[in-house]
């Protein structure tokens, strides 16, 4: 039976997904081969990455100035492609920190150039998201970055940062990546490992204007320079055949969702809304269990949350697993529980969460 899974990270893939993926495993469509067995040059898999990029730019409404490109190194390996595709002749970028992955993005930018903290909520413990009337930007950054969902921390940006013309803005997307829609001629570029909202591990997903494109750094190797993968479609080298189809995949399901007044992307974005209301609701209305987020900046997708009670913790989960709700342990550096409640995580599955939150409390608190 599958259970509820609440991670962070490889996550739950919607169900339908999964049952076509096992259709089509042996023999993809009649061809005779498993979508791993094709040629990635081959008829079959040209088509299956060209639907997937014309299905994304339609839920995403990416216009021809942006290049999609099909990827692998995950968000880690783009923290160093960013300031390696992006610095040109600039010697420093603007960072926000907001948490431990824009931490790490920081920490790893270092490498490659002089990196400006232009606001932090370190010392806010990384419970709110630096207005941008706090913000310290500096005119000379090759770009400034920010990560749009902190998957540790559970924070999120409601809103989007205006940066000038020439300072274009970059994000990590990797856990709200297709939860919403997005305005992205306000960006020039994002990036978003598959494994949250798209898929599974292996693809890494970066968009980015075109005009960005042709000043990396000579050292950058070919296969993870912007500008080569974009001339070549994603094909420079070998790209991850089944993670593309996979997320080929979730775009179809997503795309199921249009509604007659809702696009496809407001219709998921409506519905993470409303799972996101439920849990916080139930955390809130106990003093047993505790959130530590500001209001304003809860993150929809990953819901950190603590009991009371931490020698509970352990008995919160073994119940919780055996009534079918998995991976709700939060993450080690922050202890605690933390639900991911990605598109793929139905209402149903939010709902067995807030029953058990309840039931819980009624028996141990
Ligand atoms: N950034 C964010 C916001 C993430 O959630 C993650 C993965 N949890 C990463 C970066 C790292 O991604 P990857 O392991 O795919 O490189």
């Amino acid at each position: 039976m599958r259970v509820y899974n609440f991670s962070a990270g490889p996550a739950t893939v919607p169900e339908e997904v999964l049952q076509i993926a096992a259709a089509e495993m042996i023999d993809w469509h009649g061809c005779g081969m498993s979508v791993m067995e094709m040629s990635h040059r081959g008829r079959e898999f040209t088509e299956i990455a060209t639907r997937a990029q014309a299905d994304l730019r339609q839920l995403l409404g990416i216009s021809s100035d942006f290049a999609v490109l099909f990827m692998q190194g995950g968000a880690i390996a783009q923290n160093a492609l960013v300031p390696l595709n992006l610095l040109g002749q600039r010697k420093s970028a603007d960072y926000v920190d907001t948490g431990a992955w824009s931490s790490r993005s920081i920490k790893e930018a270092r490498r490659y150039c002089e990196v400006n903290i232009i606001a932090s909520g370190q010392a806010d413990h990384y419970t709110r998201i630096p207005r941008q009337s706090e913000w310290h930007p500096s005119a000379a950054a090759a770009y400034l970055h920010i990560c749009t969902n902190e998957t540790i921390g559970g924070l999120e940006y409601h809103w989007t940062p205006e940066t000038r013309a020439d300072i274009p803005l970059v994000a990590d997307m990797s856990s709200d990546f297709m939860s919403r829609p997005l305005e992205m001629r306000r960006y020039g570029l994002i990036y978003a490992g598959a494994q949250k909202n798209a898929g599974i591990a292996g693809l890494t997903i970066v968009i980015v204007r075109r005009d960005l494109l042709g000043r990396s750094h000579p050292l950058c190797p070919s296969a993870f320079d912007y500008r080569i993968v974009a001339e070549n479609e994603s094909m420079f080298n070998t790209p991850p055949t089944y993670s593309i189809y996979l997320a080929g995949l979730v775009f179809q399901w997503i795309l199921r969702h249009a509604t007659p007044d809702k696009n496809a992307l407001e219709a998921i974005e409506a519905r993470n809304i409303e799972k996101a209301r439920r849990l916080y609701a139930a955390l809130d209305a106990s003093a047993f269990y505790e959130t530590r987020v500001a209001r304003e900046d809860r993150s929809r997708m990953n819901v950190p949350f603590f009991l009371a009670e931490p020698r509970l913790d352990e008995l919160f989960l073994a119940e919780a697993r055996e009534r079918g709700l998995a991976q709700l342990k939060g993450h080690k550096s922050l202890g605690g529980m933390r639900a991911s409640i990605y598109n793929a995580m139905p209402i149903a599955g939010v709902d067995a969460l807030t029953d058990y939150l309840r039931d819980f409390e009624r028996r141990h608190g």
